[in-house]
């Protein structure tokens, strides 16, 4: 039986997994009403709501605190005083149950959980708010292939949001927006594998001001954007050879984005996996399922060795359960 803790930035959740079946997956997130993340504000969220949301967890799993044997936590990658609200409340829990701590890095996650829905090798796109990367396992380590070079695609969806008024998350009101527009010419950038938005972001703006209708720049938005990822994800799958692709983050929930995957990988005999909006999103089923992989396979620590790890990168972590 194992607990995951997600604290990484906004979300603080509380999800509970055995022998890979999903047994709880509690959340709650902090929000604002104008801007982005204050990191000591969501810590602050994240230290108040922590309590309520590991017993929420164990309720709707039915199980007790004694049943636990290890607690999963994403120690990286995230705002720091996020990363140590989430450790201090695992490492007070783990000493009071007297049980070890694996840290799970959170992007290792979002592809894992892939394959509780199915995927067994897949490539990843990660789009979430601020994180866009192509993901895969490649000689011993789970690999960036290509990534954003300024922004993450949630945060450019959503500074445009902002930009026209519309407010926050922007995502799923662009969404909205985008069913009755037409397409505009926008800048496509993607060099390699890599993507980036700073382009688009200047000339959407441009547009707006000449007057251009929110539902046509909405449209075109998500057109060009989400082509550019599906386009960096279908390189890293003819790259690497691999012939799955998950989705994972917040921006996945999107269904015209879903939408293009799905017909990409039919193109090229590939299959898509999208995990369900509960898993997409940040959360700790996701955490607990990857800790028990790695619990499994030996990976293990006592609650005073944990460290965060704010800016680990996906390719630092020792991938020794494959
Ligand atoms: P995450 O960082 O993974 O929690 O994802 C948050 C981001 O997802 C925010 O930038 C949201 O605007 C974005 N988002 C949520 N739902 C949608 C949607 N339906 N379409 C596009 N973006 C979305
Ligand atoms: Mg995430």
């Amino acid at each position: 039986m194992i607990i995951g803790i997600e604290c990484t930035a906004h979300t603080f959740g509380v999800g509970i997994v055995n022998k890979g079946k999903i047994l709880s997956n509690i959340r709650d997130m902090y929000t604002t009403e104008s801007g982005g993340i204050v990191p000591v504000e969501s810590a602050k969220h994240h230290r108040e709501i922590a309590e309520k949301i590991y017993c929420a967890a164990l309720d709707e799993a039915r199980i007790e605190e004694k049943e636990i044997d290890a607690i999963a936590l994403s120690n990286a990658p995230g705002l720091s005083p996020c990363l140590l609200a989430g450790l201090e409340f695992a490492q007070l829990k783990a000493r009071k149950l007297e049980i070890p701590i694996v840290p799970v890095n959170h992007c290792v996650a979002h592809l894992e959980i892939g394959q509780s829905i199915g995927a067994k090798d897949p490539v990843l796109l990660y789009a979430s708010g601020a994180n866009t990367q192509i993901i895969a396992y490649a000689s011993g380590k789970y690999r960036v292939f290509g990534e954003t070079l300024d922004i993450g695609i949630g945060n450019f969806i959503d500074k445009f949001a902002r930009y026209i008024g519309i407010g926050f998350p922007g995502g799923p009101k662009i969404e909205e927006k985008a069913k009755t527009g037409k397409y505009v010419e926008m800048p496509y950038s993607i060099k390699g594998m890599d993507v980036s938005f700073s382009g688009m972001q200047t000339k959407l703006q441009q547009l707006r001001d000449k007057g251009i209708s929110i539902e046509d720049l909405s449209y075109s938005l998500q057109e060009n954007a989400f082509s550019m990822l599906v386009e960096a994800a279908e390189r890293a799958l003819a790259h690497t050879g691999k012939r799955e692709l998950v989705i994972g983050g917040g921006v996945g929930c999107n269904a015209r984005l879903q939408d293009m995957c799905k017909i990409m990988c039919e193109d090229r005999g590939a299959k898509f996996f999208c995990p369900s909006k509960q898993l997409l999103v940040d959360n700790a089923a996701m955490i607990a399922f990857t800790g028990e992989i790695m619990f499994n396979s030996g990976i293990r620590k006592n609650y005073k060795e944990v460290e965060i790890k704010p800016r680990e990168r996906t390719d630092d972590v020792e991938v020794i359960w494959k």
